[in-house]
Order: structure tokens, then sequence, then C-alpha cells
């Protein structure tokens, strides 16, 4: 994003539940930058914006503002319950668990969540999806109805590739091992291969890191699934506080991550599905 000078102060309303606040700008990043009402990190503030964007509800109201469209229905995965709580009051909107009811799998979908929602959020939620991965985004689109609309986010490189951490996972468990957590895999060749250093965002559990995406990989499946007006949200919108600087780590060898939230719509045309 283009860069807001060290030391201005930013004043914005917060769009989630539309408080003012007033931070520096070095105080801005992705996952912090708290709104001191509801809490609300600068990504879901993002989000929302892209969604308002999406729909052509948002404008610079805030969410808590938008008029009450129960005729549009949408599913988020395992959203921020600040938001999701007013997206419910809003539309008809529901929350979705990998784990637990409502539940949603993007690699098993039912019958009954195929072509059913005018929107789907899926925030930093692919980055712990199972291969294989092609087939999740091709889910995404499933989810939706012809015209409608995605509003997606993962942490993300520019480097030329994504890594996948786990290349060859084919039967694998997470195993105890010396008060270690290691992943344990048996490739589809037989061979037992051992990984340590694992990567959990937000505690131990369902939310193992399996890879580190590259944008153009991102914007390369998110096409191939049949998305169509795929757009990088990587201009801040400071009136709103979504905002935040590339993200570099202390450690120089890490990749520095943009991570920006990326919209894309399942085109309305009938007749014209999956490439
Ligand atoms: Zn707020």
């Amino acid at each position: 994003m283009r860069l807001v000078s060290d030391g201005q102060d930013i004043v914005y309303r917060c769009n989630i539940c539309g408080s003012k606040n007033r931070l520096a700008s070095g105080g801005f990043h992705r996952e912090t930058a708290l709104c001191e009402k509801c809490g609300a990190n600068a990504r879901f503030r993002g989000i929302i914006h892209v969604l308002g964007e999406l729909l052509g509800t948002g404008g610079r109201a805030c969410l808590r503002d938008w008029p009450q469209r129960p005729e549009v229905s949408g599913i988020g995965m395992s959203d921020w319950p600040g938001y999701a709580a007013l997206l419910a009051e809003k539309f008809s909107y529901e929350n979705s668990f990998y784990d637990r009811p409502p539940q949603l799998d993007i690699q098993n979908l039912t019958a009954a969540q195929q072509g059913k929602y005018d929107f789907v959020i899926s925030s930093d939620v692919f980055e712990h999806v199972l291969p294989p991965l092609q087939q999740g985004f091709d889910n995404l689109f499933a989810l939706l109805k012809p015209g409608g609309g995605l509003v997606f986010s993962v942490p993300y490189t520019r480097d030329p590739q994504t890594v996948e951490h786990f290349p060859a996972l084919h039967q694998f468990e997470i195993l105890a091992f010396q008060g270690q957590q290691v992943l344990v895999n048996r490739n589809a060749a037989g061979a037992l291969e051992v990984y340590d250093n694992l990567i959990f965002h937000g505690g131990e559990g369902a939310t193992l890191e399996m890879r580190l995406f590259c944008e153009a990989d991102v914007l390369e499946r998110l096409a191939r699934a049949g998305f169509e007006e795929i757009r990088v949200h990587d201009q801040p919108q400071l009136s709103c506080g979504f905002y935040w600087p590339e993200l570099t780590s202390p450690d120089p060898a890490a990749p520095t991550l943009y991570a920006y939230i990326i919209s894309a719509r399942r085109p309305h045309a009938a007749g014209r599905e999956r490439r």
C-alpha cells in the first residue's frame, strides 16, 4: 500500500462499529491497529470495506448502518465474531467452522452448500487448507450463485512461487515428540517423512500453516477456478482505517508479506462454467 508518512496521525471512523479513532500511522498493522470500541483490526475493516464495494452496500457508512437485505445470502469461514454478528443482522448470513457446526469443509461441500451464496468471506483460511489446493479454490467458486462475490485474504508474498511446507502430504498425523509437535507423513511412495518447526496460527490445533502463498499463485488459482473481476485491494482507505504497510519481519531472511485483500466474482453468464 501507499505508505503514509511516519508520525502522521490517521483519524478514521471504524467501518464496523462507527466509532472514531485516532492512531499514528506507524501503529498500523494488518493484525493490530485495533478499533478502541469494537476491537476490529485493520484486516477486518478491510474485509468489510471490500464486501461493501462488492455488494454495492457499503459506501462510506459503517456496517452497523447498512440496510437489512435478507434476500442476500452469505457465508463466512471462521469469520471474526465482531462483524459476523452484524452481518447476520443485515443478511441471510451464517458463519461456519471447519470442525463444528455450522460446518463447512471447503474440500467436502455438501450438495446443499453449492450455488447457494451471494457472497463468501474466506479470510486467512487457505494457508491452512489441506491439499489438493486447487480443489479448495474450485469449491469457493462452487459455493457462489452466478454473479456472487468472494472476499478473500491470506498472508502472501510477491515472490515467484508459493512455498508448500509439506509438498508430498498423503497420510499424516501431528504427533507430540519430546515436548514438540511434529508432522509425520507417509508419502504416496510409502516413505516416511518427519517435519518439525511447525507453524501454528492462533494456537495449536487445526490451524497448522500448510503453505506461504505468493500473490501470483492466488490470482492464477482464482482465475483457473472460473472467477472474473479479480482485484487486489492494495490501496489504503484511510477514512475507515483500512491501511497497513508492507509487513517486514525482523528476520532478514523472512520474505516481506503483502497479504492484501482480494475480491473476485463468479460470472453472471449462464453456461459459462469452469474452464
Ligand atoms: Zn469499531
